[in-house]
């Protein structure tokens, strides 16, 4: 059993972000702790903090530097330290302020709950966002990949995923299920687990409210607010009124409804304003395949906004190169979309480009947008040039299949 506690020990060269009236203050060297994870953690977050690192030092000529400093999560954690979250580590991301992750394993059923759900829920990273574009060569199944090019806002602190629930049979399911039976007259089998599904109105305005500031500033067209509210409509259907209520009442100047839009303008927007529009989830998913360029910011529940995520990362080609970033009100941590996929852990083979375009949304999230656009680039050059690992290799036509760590290095020759 570990005996040893982890400590921080802050790197000596850079200095803190700051959190000024809201917003961030950073400086040329800021202290970015890392967390690399779990299975291939360690190979993805080494290609991206090496072609991260290169792309700042090449853009800003040395002026810029990320500090990097190193906090356990996860397998290795435990192993070292005998918990999987130790709470120096936590207090690093909360100290600093904005970091980056590697995946970590999340055991299904028993065991701990997920460690990415516990790192959103201390922090409060109540924004999952995740940017969804093609990046022309990345194999994909459909015939227009370019007409993709959505950002998705996923609320990640409520709904279902509160991880409020009860297994069958227990004192607690049995309760409540008594409870819903004399108090409400709803009859719900003996042998049912139980979880509760709560949608509030703060956490949907302040989603909300993030993402219509993001279609402002970003000049995007429009915000979808994706429920299924027709259904559940005091969860969703209250996100959807919700969301209205912001946009009304906290951009009247900046958006516009789009059933006003059809009423006041013949369909098409006033320019510069960003439309604000509801989709029934279901539909969302078809209106993705079906209609992709009239899509452009979403913003969803937990639940919804999952499935919608991932469906959407697999029309652009899949999981390796997808990005997400959880955010709050100033806090961020970044991370690829993917899991640790154990089988190739330690092997130097998998994907790093979403770990490193995990870290192009973290350069834009610092206000370094220039070494961003640098990296992004650099990474649409090298799948140009088809050097990619065995996962796009498979299936691309006359491919160079490189290493992780390879293929990071042809992204620094790239930048
Ligand atoms: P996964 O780790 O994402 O892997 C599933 C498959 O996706 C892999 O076998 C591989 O496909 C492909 N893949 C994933 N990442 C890749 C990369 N960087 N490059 C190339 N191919 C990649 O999903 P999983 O097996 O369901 O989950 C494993 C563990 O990760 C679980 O404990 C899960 O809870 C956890 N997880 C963590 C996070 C997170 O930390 N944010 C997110 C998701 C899952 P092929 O086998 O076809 O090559």
């Amino acid at each position: 059993m570990p005996t040893e506690r982890f400590r921080l020990k802050p790197p000596t060269d850079g200095h803190k972000i700051l959190i000024v009236d809201g917003h961030l203050k950073v400086p040329d060297d800021p202290i970015v702790p890392i967390i690399e994870g779990d299975g291939i953690g360690p190979d993805v977050t080494r290609a991206a903090r090496r072609a991260i690192s290169a792309a700042v030092d090449r853009t800003y000529s040395g002026r810029r530097r990320i500090s990097w400093c190193d906090v356990p999560a996860g397998e290795v954690a435990m192993f070292k330290y005998g918990e999987l979250l130790p709470p120096a580590t936590l207090d690093a991301l909360r100290e600093y302020v904005v970091g980056l992750k590697g995946p970590l394993t999340t055991p299904i059923g028993g065991g701990f709950r997920s460690l990415n759900v516990a790192l959103r829920q201390a922090l409060d990273l109540y924004s999952n966002t995740r940017p969804v574009y093609w990046i022309p060569g990345v194999p994909s199944p459909m015939v227009h990949p370019e007409r993709m090019n959505i950002v998705i806002f996923r609320e990640a602190t409520e709904d279902v995923y509160a991880g409020i629930e009860w297994q069958r049979g227990s004192e607690e399911a049995k309760r409540l299920i008594g409870i819903l039976a004399k108090d409400f007259g709803v009859k719900i089998p003996d042998d049912a687990g139980i979880g509760l599904k709560p949608i509030s109105e703060f956490k949907t305005k302040r989603l909300v409210r993030k993402a219509i500031r993001y279609a402002i500033e970003n000049h995007r067209r429009s915000v979808a607010l994706v429920h299924k509210g027709n259904i559940m409509k005091y969860t969703e259907g209250a996100f959807r009124e919700w969301g209205y209520e912001v946009a009304r009442q906290e951009f009247p100047k900046e958006t516009v409804a789009q059933s006003e839009v059809d009423r006041n303008y013949g369909g098409a927007p006033p320019k510069g304003k960003v439309v604000i529009k509801d989709v029934v989830a279901d539909n969302m998913f078809q209106q993705l395949l079906t209609r992709t360029e009239d899509y452009d910011v979403l913003a969803t529940p937990n639940l919804n906004g999952d499935y919608l995520s991932d469906a959407a990362a697999a029309q652009v080609g899949g999981l390796g190169v997808a990005p997400g970033g959880n955010i709050g009100d100033a806090h961020a941590l970044f991370e690829p979309i993917h899991g640790t996929a154990p089988k190739y852990a330690g092997m130097d083979k998998v994907n790093p480009t979403a770990e490193i375009l995990a870290g192009v949304m973290m350069l834009e999230y610092l206000g370094w947008r220039e070494a961003g656009d640098a990296l992004r680039n650099a990474v649409k050059k090298t799948i140009g040039q088809k050097i990619v690992t065995y996962d796009l290799a498979r299936q691309m036509e006359g491919a160079k299949e490189v290493k992780c760590s390879e293929y990071a290095e042809a992204v620094v020759r790239n930048l």
